[in-house]
């Protein structure tokens, strides 16, 4: 069963109800983060958690929870998950309840909205993602976790349309993320990375890559990069908090990547280690 939470109460997803006012509905006035859960252990809660704060804080919006309160309550949620399933855990904090106005109250308390859905689990590290390359829309916003998300969806739904996994954004000839992951590359040996500056979302996953990358000994450099450079990469890897590391073999149904495959799976055994360790099993490899 999938369960929702709005402001302390919890129900199964569909019953719970959230006012008209709140602003969430108006302007999608909000910030969210989100991870994997299995068997009440929270995928990176930390790094999650803190990022979640650090949205909180570039926008305004009331801190709905302190932290240990908020931990507690992503703990409770977790442990609603049956044994052995692995879910998606999601948490946003709305800015208010208030009649619709642009300018907004500030001193109103925001709202604490948390879901728990069940996953089929993590992605499995060498199963490759067919993408295309899509035009970057979104506004300078892109380092916050909002929610506002049209663009990615809009990106999203040109991938699935194409019969592909993910769309890989690009503002002219600089490649920025993806609609919901990061994209880096493997070339000549290194590890290349969009810098966090606003044109990404500083992934948790993007994070893990760069830790493993510099466990397998590889150099890693955070640095735009272009399309051509894309497709010319040695390895074209994706990741997410629910599918880490995908290596990418087809960008706009052209032949990517594949030349590196030593040294992607150095980085993917360092990666494996980080969640297994976590998780107490071995559920990636
Ligand atoms: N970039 C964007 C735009 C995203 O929406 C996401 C995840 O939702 C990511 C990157 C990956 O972030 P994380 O690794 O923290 O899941």
């Amino acid at each position: 069963m999938d369960y929702g939470y709005y402001n302390g109460e919890i129900a199964p997803i569909n019953e719970v109800k959230i006012p008209l006012n709140d602003r969430v509905v108006y302007f999608g006035d909000g910030v969210y983060d989100a991870t994997m859960a299995y068997n009440g252990t929270i995928l990176d809660m930390d790094a999650h958690i803190e990022r979640f704060y650090s949205s909180l804080g570039k926008l305004r919006i009331p801190v709905p929870l302190d932290e240990r309160a908020l931990r507690a309550e992503l703990l409770r949620m977790a442990a609603l998950g049956e044994k052995d399933s692995w879910y998606m855990l999601y948490w946003s904090a709305t800015r208010a309840t208030a009649p619709r106005r642009h300018a907004f109250p500030v001193d109103t308390p925001s709202n604490l909205i948390i879901t728990l859905t069940e996953q089929s689990g993590l992605r499995d590290f060498t199963t490759p993602m067919q993408v295309v390359t899509y035009e970057d829309k979104r506004f300078e916003y892109c380092d916050i976790k909002t929610l506002n998300l049209i663009p990615s969806c809009l990106a999203a739904q040109a991938a699935a349309e194409a019969d592909c996994d993910e769309a890989i954004l690009h503002r002219g000839d600089i490649v920025t993320e993806g609609s919901h992951s990061n994209v880096s590359i493997l070339k000549d040996g290194s590890f290349i990375t969009a810098p966090t500056d606003y044109w990404i979302l500083p992934g948790i996953a993007r994070q893990n890559l760069i830790r493993a990358a510099r466990e397998a000994g590889i150099t890693v450099v955070e640095r735009h990069y272009t399309l051509a450079e894309l497709l010319d990469a040695d390895e074209i890897i994706m990741s997410s908090s629910s599918a880490q590391l995908s290596p990418v073999n087809a960008v706009d149904g052209r032949a990517v990547g594949g030349k590196a495959p030593e040294l992607l799976s150095e980085v993917a055994s360092h990666l494996a280690q980080h969640i297994n360790s976590q998780f107490g099993f071995e559920c990636c490899r």
